[in-house]
């Protein structure tokens, strides 16, 4: 399967569900590694700043959907 390459910000691609030329809609969604990063900080006896990997955007993986059909494109992981 090819994959579409997508950066961390929306992009101008052509949708390959509608095939709609589409700049795409972004959103911050956290991973495994996310949560490891937050499990790790609570295990150093940081938990206050625990939430914080939720709140950074390179903790993220930024998923890219189309507006116009809302299907998933691709994602982009730091
Ligand atoms: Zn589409």
């Amino acid at each position: 399967m090819s994959q579409i390459p997508l950066g961390p910000v929306s992009q101008r691609i052509s949708c390959p569900h509608c095939r709609a030329e589409v700049s795409t809609r972004v959103e911050g969604e956290s991973n495994t590694k996310t949560h490891l990063f937050a499990l790790l900080l609570c295990l150093l006896g940081c938990w206050p700043c625990a939430p914080c990997p939720y709140c950074m955007d390179s903790c993220l993986v930024k998923k890219h959907y189309c507006p116009s059909c809302n299907n998933f494109i691709g994602q982009h992981e730091n």
